[in-house]
């Protein structure tokens, strides 16, 4: 019988993702309604130093497999070592990061196992059938209509995987004093060598840190494109000490960088206050900003689905509302008559 709601327990460099504790908690709301243990899996090469820094949070088990080296990108070994583990655990449901490991190794685990598995889900729920057994509905934006849509795995095919977007739960905090977490390694056989050989890591600079950092986040959308918007909206930005994000209209045309573009295929953010300029509100971008304390819109379209998500909206020309505000911040006032 499967049991558990099982974590890939995803590390780099001899440390345990940040997403991964995120998942502790979307983990540990599912088990609220599934009695079922919160459960991580871990393979690698320094287990020990990585279990050290999952010490004190909310997992009932941790099943480890110790292995000679960390394989990093060898996803023929790697599917081949979280298939065995998969098989061993039997968990109900596994959840992995949306990260680009998660994507890209996950697939050919699943795809092994011959489970379901649905990506870039941004809510998780269980369910319960008429026979008493529970069930995963996993959330995500639809592919193009402003809908979202629940894919559920069919009956009696588990694992339920899902990939989770970074940043949609709020990451768990460890507590102090035993929390209790049993430890269990696992034996699995290496297969024979991989086909991947692993040439060079190349440095790329992380743009994204100030946006998932920052307070309050910015956000043009293609409304920006128009007359100098973009750059009144960048100055204001700046004024306030917020970061900049975008829509994907803003990324194709080269004004923000891909890991600024917010929502499904872009990233997800928490700031306490967003402030968004000329964006329609599509699902797909507002998947990835719904967890913003306050928001604040502004559009020309009175029907914009931007002002259904947003706290406070302004129907208006956003070019002389940049202007007023940063009169406001420059000089204290507005006198421009705007
Ligand atoms: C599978 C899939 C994944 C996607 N992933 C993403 C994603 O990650 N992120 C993303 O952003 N999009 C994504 N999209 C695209 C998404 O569906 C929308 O097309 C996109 O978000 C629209 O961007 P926008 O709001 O900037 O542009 P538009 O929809 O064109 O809206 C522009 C808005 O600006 C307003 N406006 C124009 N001029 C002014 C002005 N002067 N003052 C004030 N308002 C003005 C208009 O009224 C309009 O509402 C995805 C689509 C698909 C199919």
């Amino acid at each position: 019988m499967t049991q558990g709601i099982c974590i890939f327990a995803e590390h780099w460099k001899r440390e345990i993702s940040a997403v991964v504790y995120e998942l502790i908690t979307a983990a540990k709301q599912l088990k609220e309604v599934t009695g079922e243990p919160v459960q991580l899996m871990l393979a690698a090469k320094d287990c020990q130093e990585l279990l050290k820094q999952l010490e004190g949070f909310p997992v009932d088990e941790i099943y480890v497999a110790k292995l000679e080296e960390d394989y990093d990108f060898q996803e023929d070994v790697l599917s081949d070592i979280y298939e065995q583990m998969l098989r061993s655990i039997q968990p109900s449901c596994v959840l992995i990061p949306a990260s680009d490991v998660g994507r890209s190794l996950f697939p050919r685990v699943a795809c092994r196992l011959r489970a379901g598995m649905t990506a870039d889900c941004t809510e998780l729920e269980a369910a319960k059938r008429e026979d008493g057994s529970f069930y995963l509905r996993q959330i995500k934006p639809s592919f193009e209509e402003n809908v979202k849509v629940c894919i559920c795995c069919k009956e009696q095919v588990y694992p339920q995987m899902a990939t989770v977007r970074e940043g949609v739960y709020e990451a768990c905090e460890a507590v102090d004093g035993d929390s209790g977490t049993k430890v269990q390694y696992l034996e699995v056989s290496l297969p024979e060598a991989s086909g991947i050989q692993f040439m060079e890591e190349l440095s790329c600079e992380d743009s994204n840190e100030k946006l998932q950092a920052s307070e309050i986040v910015v956000v043009g959308g293609k409304g920006t494109l128009k007359e100098d918007n973009f750059r009144l909206m960048c100055q204001f930005a700046d004024k306030l000490g917020a970061a900049v994000g975008g829509t994907r209209p803003l990324m194709d045309e080269g004004k923000i960088p891909f890991d600024h573009q917010i929502g499904q295929t872009g990233c997800t953010i928490r700031p306490k206050i967003c402030i968004s300029f000329g964006v329609s509100g599509a699902i797909q971008h507002t998947e990835g900003i719904k967890n913003t304390d306050l928001f604040l819109a502004v559009n020309t379209a009175e029907d914009a689905p931007i002002f259904q998500v947003a706290d406070y909206g302004a129907v208006a020309d956003m070019k002389p509302i940049l202007q007023c505000l940063l009169e406001m911040i420059e000089n204290g006032g507005c006198n421009s008559g705007n």
